[in-house]
């Protein structure tokens, strides 16, 4: 291949739910992309370790406020809304969805099986990457995004990261999910479960059972309850009910101990629940292939998100996202987690400069990496805001392009907003129509 081949618009590192979303919100405004995943296959966490809710992208009134890509990836939700219903999703269908929507792009290239290992940076400015994998070379782009979920690239820039909670930098407690299938859901109270009230029903039955084995010493895992979710065809259930410790995603050792530990658990609590009478010919269909990590780095922007401005629901002149997620921290010491809903009117901003890293001038956050607090990070963390994120700095980074700009602090917010509202996202403050000639390649898109 030559060389010409190597040089796009935007590169973005990470195929999870942020650098996908960043990668379609680019690629649809004709920007040249590379997507770049380590993996085998996109998908990220929210598919490869199961996940499963659709976790709050609402207001307090039921409106949404993340209705851009998110609402092409999980077009039921939107659709068939009703809060008697789990809201939950196959990460099997999830991962053909993000397979389709990549593939109807034309501008957008991706490989897989490719990882950034080597980021060269020249006042103050990146110059190219280094990738290895299924093709080992060096890919250079005008703008790169960072949609590791753990600032990977950010770090590898030597830009400066947060890692933990303030104190003892401790991270949130990381979970093996897994599915159990074959339930003779006529055995339980509450048959029916994807309703929330027969899931709440089911997970009492089944506490019994696993609190018995504790008490036994049969665990090390330290919930005090049981969390599990319907799949969509309500057949099936995911439990997302382990906890695992002091796992690190810098420090690869912590995360090959912890997936042992997650698989561990996982195990032990699918033969305690097989005792409850509708499990007793369930199967453990699997266990989530990637541990799932809930946090790992924060790398240092221009504004850090805090634990206030997501409880007092705060607006940002400069806002290009919003989230409706509570605070949600499994605590690093184990047991109970701290959850703290958003107040009335049950959503806060997020602002762009979160999504500036401090020390570069072509590169945007895209990911759980943003800039905030580890506090703040358990709220904005889910698919609903990383999506949001996601789509707002593929089109920050597709203006940077278009406008022939070299810092991305000088895009300007109002014309982010222009655009994402344009293509059908929430978006409240000031938007400004981007002023460019009739022949100009997006004239026809945006006028
Ligand atoms: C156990 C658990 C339960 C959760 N439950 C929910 C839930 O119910 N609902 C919800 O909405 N959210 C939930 N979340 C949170 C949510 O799933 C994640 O925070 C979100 O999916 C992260 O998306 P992302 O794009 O930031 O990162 P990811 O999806 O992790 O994607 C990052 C990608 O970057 C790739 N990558 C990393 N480094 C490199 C490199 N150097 N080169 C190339 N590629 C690289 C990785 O392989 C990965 O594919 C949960 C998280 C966990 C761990």
């Amino acid at each position: 291949m030559n060389k010409e081949s190597f040089d796009f618009d935007i590169i973005i590192a990470g195929a999870g739910v942020g650098g996908i979303s960043a990668a379609l919100a680019a690629a649809r405004l004709q920007m040249r992309v590379l997507l770049i995943e380590q993996a085998g296959e996109v998908g990220g966490t929210g598919v490869f370790s199961s996940v499963s809710l659709i976790c709050n992208f609402r207001d307090s009134r039921g409106k949404p406020i993340t209705s851009g890509i998110h609402r092409e990836l999980f077009p039921a939700a939107y659709t068939h809304y009703n809060e008697k219903l789990v809201p939950t999703y196959d990460e099997q269908e999830l991962k053909a969805a993000y397979e389709g929507l990549l593939a109807s792009e034309p501008t957008l290239t991706l490989w897989t099986d490719c990882k950034v290992f080597q980021v060269d940076m020249k006042n103050g400015r990146i110059v190219r990457l280094h990738i290895q994998g299924s093709r080992t070379t060096a890919v250079t782009a005008k703008i790169y995004l960072d949609a590791t979920a753990d600032g990977n690239l950010s770090a590898l820039a030597g830009l400066e990261y947060k890692l933990g909670r303030e104190g003892d930098g401790k991270l949130q407690s990381a979970t093996a999910t897994f599915k159990v299938s074959g339930i003779d859901c006529s055995r339980l109270k509450e048959p029916d479960i994807r309703q929330w009230s027969a899931i709440h029903s089911l997970r009492r039955e089944l506490l019994p059972y696993y609190l018995d084995m504790k008490a036994a010493g049969l665990t090390g895992n330290t919930r005090q309850s049981i969390t599990c979710f319907p799949y969509p065809d309500g057949k099936a259930l995911l439990f997302n009910s382990t906890s695992v410790l002091d796992v690190d995603p810098t420090r690869p050792e912590t995360v090959i101990r912890g997936k042992e530990e997650g698989i561990r658990q996982a195990q032990e609590l699918f033969e305690a629940i097989k005792q409850h009478p509708a499990f007793h010919h369930a199967q453990l269909e699997y266990i989530a292939p990637k541990l799932g990590i809930r946090e790992g780095r924060r790398i240092v922007g221009e504004y850090e998100l805090t634990a206030e401005d997501c409880l007092q629901s705060r607006r940002f002149d400069d806002m290009v996202a919003a989230c409706a997620y509570s605070l949600d921290i499994h605590s690093p010491d184990g047991g109970a987690s701290r959850l703290e809903s958003i107040p009335e009117p049950g959503y806060y901003h997020i602002p762009y400069r979160s999504l500036i890293p401090k020390g570069c001038t072509n590169l945007l956050l895209s990911s759980r990496c943003i800039s905030g607090t580890h506090e703040a990070h358990s709220s904005y963390r889910i698919m609903a805001s990383v999506s949001a994120i996601g789509e707002a700095s593929g089109t920050a980074a597709a203006l940077y392009v278009f406008q022939g700009l070299q810092n991305v602090r000088k895009v300007q917010t109002s014309h982010i907003r222009f655009l994402l509202q344009l293509r059908g996202q929430f978006i409240e403050g000031e938007v400004e129509r981007i002023p460019m000639p009739a022949s100009s390649a997006w004239a026809e898109e945006i006028n």
